[in-house]
């Protein structure tokens, strides 16, 4: 293998595509509009266009990725999670198109796809599973013929469920009916699909997931456990290796569980099997992501194992021997998201101002961005994570505590504020914790979000950097201009001079924006043609508009404005070809 398209953007894009440039491998990276100048294109050989920002268009637009990587000889595709990859049908379309498909085959997937199915082929393997139903449930009497058995609470699931999000919680007979309905709709709204299941409540459980990967040979390893009790709204904010006070035995029966159902779905590659672990010992299987997990980089730190370069290797047939790794000292990983945790944890999407990362011995940063970048409402609001390592629990709680301390994230609230109160917590120092602790303990009143030391300025130059696309391909393009025109409001009487890292030819169609403003107007569409001297659009400069032309004639490749934005002076407006 000598190229891979990394179908994804964000930290994980980066991360895999770290992985990639270290296996030798050119890296195809791909984009919607508004991540031209995120990071994940930033770190890769080449980047390509695939649509606009919804991710409907974009990251999850299968044509366009396929074509790209077809176009780009890319021979193989890495999903990454999220978007597409536990999409069984892309999985297969991938695999059609004579790509490599850097994941578990398709009918694994599908097997595992639904929590009703995974449940179904766990239990035929004799794993047990949360007590609850392996068939949808229409009918309300199913669930007061389910309490009467098991008790209240009872979690109405949604089969298709994610992110946390599709589960509703029964606490009364009186409120079944309503639950039941509301279940249903909101799993249809969310997913798709209206199908809702019941599983038992469990009140005070921990979250415990088995890292395992299987070779195309067949064979299976588990590679220890991770904790991810600490959430919120039942999705992961913190999540460490190994978990505390977790026995031998209870960490090899689950081992033993999850390499089970994994080679009961004829698993390859990198997978997760979640469970939910009640009191010491009794552990029941939750759920299995087919697929790298958020929190795969707290495995990597404690087996010194990359499982990005493993997954490639699988997916070129190679034959693993992991059957003795050792597993030395702790990790754990904060989930950094554009979130308020004073507010419950709203989203808070919006520009970062300011970013400093913490270093240090056993710190990783696995991130998204950089200053100037914005989280977008568009995607998932994790902008990094912050991994550390120690030789045991309560060192790592404390490098931890410094990193996380040391992290400098201007511009938005974050869930930094939420770890260090996480990290205090005495239930969590003892690992007593459980997955609704940080609701139900924590007091997140009066968390300091305030601003760091401030970064350094950046210093004025004369040199510009812009990126353009050229047929849907991106390039960097650095530009200089005559001394004393920039931010001042001089125009630019010509094109600034161009010197282009590989989109070659004339640089006369680069149209850009002669002084800092606001455009008012836009006159053309993407993919007219126009001619010299048409007018482009109107920019607004100190209270004068003035209207920006064609330089030459020719196909308007790419429009990057619209009406209301502020532009820089140097901004690259729109290109003709
Ligand atoms: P998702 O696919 O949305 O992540 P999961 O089924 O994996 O949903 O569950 C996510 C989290 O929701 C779990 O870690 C746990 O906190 C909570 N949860 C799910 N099912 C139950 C249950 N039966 N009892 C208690 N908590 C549950």
């Amino acid at each position: 293998m000598e190229s891979v398209l990394v179908a994804n953007r964000g930290e994980i894009a980066v991360r895999i595509t770290r992985t990639a440039k270290e296996m030798g491998l050119r890296t195809i990276a791909v984009y919607s509009e508004i991540d031209r100048d995120a990071l994940h294109v930033a770190v890769a050989d080449e980047a390509w266009n695939i649509g606009a920002a919804p991710a409907a268009e974009s990251y999850l637009n299968a044509d366009r990725i396929i074509g790209v990587a077809l176009e780009t000889g890319a021979e193989a595709i890495h999903p990454g999670y999220g978007f597409l990859a536990e999409n069984s049908e892309f999985a297969a379309r991938v695999i059609d198109a004579g790509l490599i498909w850097i994941g578990p085959p398709p009918e694994a997937i599908d097997m595992m796809g639904d929590k009703i199915a995974s449940r179904r082929t766990a239990t035929a393997v004799g794993v047990v599973g949360v007590p609850g139903t392996v068939e949808p449930v229409l009918d309300p009497d199913q669930v007061t013929d389910f309490a009467d058995e098991y008790g209240y609470p009872i979690a109405l699931k949604a089969a298709h469920g994610g992110g946390g999000k599709g589960m509703r919680i029964v606490r009364r007979a009186s409120e079944i009916a309503d639950a039941l309905e509301a279940a249903a709709r909101e799993a249809d709204a969310y997913f798709g699909r209206p199908d809702v299941y019941l599983e038992k409540y469990l009140e005070r459980p921990r979250h415990i997931e088995a890292q395992i990967i299987f070779d195309s040979a067949g064979s299976g390893f588990f590679l220890g456990e991770r904790d991810c009790t600490s959430q919120r709204r039942h999705q992961k904010l913190l999540e460490e290796a190994p978990a505390a006070s977790l026995t031998d035995e209870v960490r090899d029966a689950i081992g033993e569980a999850a390499l089970a159902v994994g080679h009961a779905c004829g698993y390859q590659n990198a997978g997760t099997v979640e469970f939910l672990l009640e009191g010491e010992e009794s552990f029941y299987f939750l759920e299995m992501n087919t697929r790298l997990q958020v929190e795969h980089p707290v495995t990597e730190l404690v087996t010194g194992l990359d499982l990005v370069r493993l997954q490639f290797e699988v997916a070129m047939g190679v034959e693993l021997d992991l059957w003795d790794v050792p597993v030395r000292g702790h990790a754990i990983q904060l989930r950094i998201n554009a979130e308020d945790p004073a507010r419950d944890f709203q989203p808070a999407p919006g520009r970062i101002t300011k970013y400093r990362e913490p270093g240090g011995f056993g710190v990783r940063v696995d991130s998204g961005v950089e200053a100037g970048a914005v989280v977008s409402p568009y995607y998932d609001n994790l902008a990094a994570k912050l991994i550390v390592w120690a030789p045991t629990r309560e060192l790592a709680i404390a490098k931890a505590k410094r990193a996380a301390a040391d992290f400098q994230i201007g511009g938005i609230p974050t869930t930094l504020a939420a770890h260090l109160r996480i990290l205090d917590n005495e239930l969590f120092r003892a690992g007593r914790h459980y997955t609704t602790f940080v609701e139900q303990e924590l007091d997140l009143t009066g968390l300091d979000q305030e601003e760091g030391p401030a970064l350094p300025e950046e210093e004025s130059t004369t040199e510009r950097q812009a990126t353009v696309e050229v047929g849907g391909r991106r390039f960097d393009v650095r530009m200089w201009f005559p001394e004393g025109q920039l931010g001042g409001g001089a125009p630019t009487r010509r094109p600034p001079r161009l010197q282009s890292s590989g989109a070659g030819g004339d640089d006369g169609g680069i149209v850009t924006a002669p002084m800092q403003g606001a455009i008012v107007k836009v006159a053309v569409k993407a993919g007219e043609t126009v001619h010299e001297g048409d007018m482009i659009c109107i920019l607004e400069a100190m209270k004068m508009e003035n209207e920006v032309k064609a330089p030459v004639g020719g196909e308007l490749v790419d429009l990057r404005i619209q009406p209301g934005d502020t532009v820089s002076a140097g901004a690259v407006l729109a290109i003709i070809r």
